[in-house]
């Protein structure tokens, strides 16, 4: 009997032992529901204030050189969302300064927006003062009074973003001089590429770099420009080249100098016919973009590969700067001056310009820091 009194003894301790199990279990679900019901003073993480795009770039330039903190972390993904990606973030142009004679034919700034892959690029352009210069929408600028005013083109996908031309507009002059040569300052190695920047003035339609006049793809010249032949300068010193070479039995002539912007149409039309225009391109310049034009270049005895490494090219690479030319497309250097090789074509940049441009081993477009592309039409 004792036996069955312990059956169901047992039986009713498991019982209770389930009932205070899932009582226990509700309790402390209870428990937690409740509690967490109950308001707790947690710092709340606040998130970074909303920021209107004005205060955007300010914000990232911050965040992007303090060391980074949790809600620094923050502010940048927030900044991150509002320049989307391929927004323009800057524009570079290849003038910035500019002095403009009434009466001249207009001069645009080739613009270069950043990134390149932007996916808008459009610009707007504005005059601060349309009676000094006015600007139409692609960026040509036409002298209208005297004085002086800005030109500013801005990034329509990001109207933050923009650069300026400081236009200079004065009275057509009587005459007009061949600009003299400058020489060389001491800064000129050691100005960064932004100060060299500044030094790019475009007097006439005619670009400068510290004094020295720029034709290549990037800088054209206008239509007008037609010093007639050699300018006395390079004249007198191609003749002194030619005698000095004389002295040491080296016969040197000019094949081709001066060449008026017509010329050219023709020549760079007869090249393009016969070889194509890519090719072309590589050894011929386009009308307005070629140094002929400038009176301060000659092609030397023969234009072609055949001079390369003759007696006259040898003797002329190590020469002609003491004359005050340059080797104006030298080897290798076809990615910056965007022409080959040309053993026979010199450039007249008076005698210390040639001397510093030439033992620095550098392109003239490398030492000016200027770039040789066509504009994209
Ligand atoms: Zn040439």
């Amino acid at each position: 009997m004792p036996k069955k009194k312990k059956r169901p003894a047992r039986g009713l301790y498991i019982l209770l032992l389930i009932a205070v199990l899932a009582i226990l279990a509700v309790g402390i679900a209870l428990a937690l529901r409740s509690g967490s019901k109950v308001p707790v003073p947690v710092p709340v993480a606040t998130a970074p204030p909303a920021m209107t795009t004005a205060t955007t770039t300010a914000v990232r330039a911050e965040t992007t050189t303090a060391t980074t903190t949790a809600a620094e972390a923050a502010t940048e993904a927030e900044t991150e969302k509002s320049l989307p990606p391929g927004m323009v973030s800057g524009i570079r142009l290849s003038f910035y300064h500019a002095t403009m004679y009434l009466g001249d034919p207009s001069i645009m700034p080739l613009v270069l927006m950043e990134p390149e892959d932007a996916f808008d690029k459009s610009e707007h352009w504005e005059s601060s003062d349309a009676s000094i210069a006015a600007v139409d929408e692609s960026g040509n600028i036409t002298a209208v009074g005297e004085g002086r005013c800005v030109i500013r083109v801005t990034a329509l996908s990001n109207p933050e973003v923009y650069a300026e031309v400081i236009v200079t507009v004065e009275p057509a002059p009587e005459y007009r001089t061949t600009p003299a040569m400058s020489t060389p300052s001491r800064e000129t190695t050691t100005m960064t590429v932004d100060e060299m920047r500044k030094d790019i003035n475009v007097i006439g339609g005619i670009s400068y770099v510290q004094g020295v006049m720029i034709v290549n793809k990037t800088y054209p010249l206008p239509a007008s420009y037609n010093p007639g032949g050699l300018i006395p300068e390079a004249a007198q010193a191609f003749s002194d080249l030619r005698a000095a070479a004389s002295a040491e039995g080296i016969y040197l002539f000019s094949h081709s100098d001066y060449r008026s912007h017509w010329s050219q149409v023709s020549i760079y039309g007869n090249y393009c016919n016969k070889y194509g225009q890519e090719a072309a391109d590589r050894f011929s310049a386009r009308a307005g973009y070629s140094e002929h034009q400038t009176g301060m270049t000659v092609d030397v005895n023969w234009p072609g590969d055949a001079f390369n490494g003759t007696a006259e090219a040898n003797w002329l690479e190590e020469n002609c700067a003491k004359f005050g030319f340059i080797i104006r497309y030298p080897r290798d250097k076809e990615a910056y001056t965007g022409y080959k090789y040309e053993s026979w074509h010199i450039r007249y940049v008076g005698k210390e310009w040639a001397a510093v441009i030439t033992a620095s081993g550098l392109s003239m477009e490398e030492f000016f820091d200027v770039t040789s592309v066509y504009p994209e039409n």
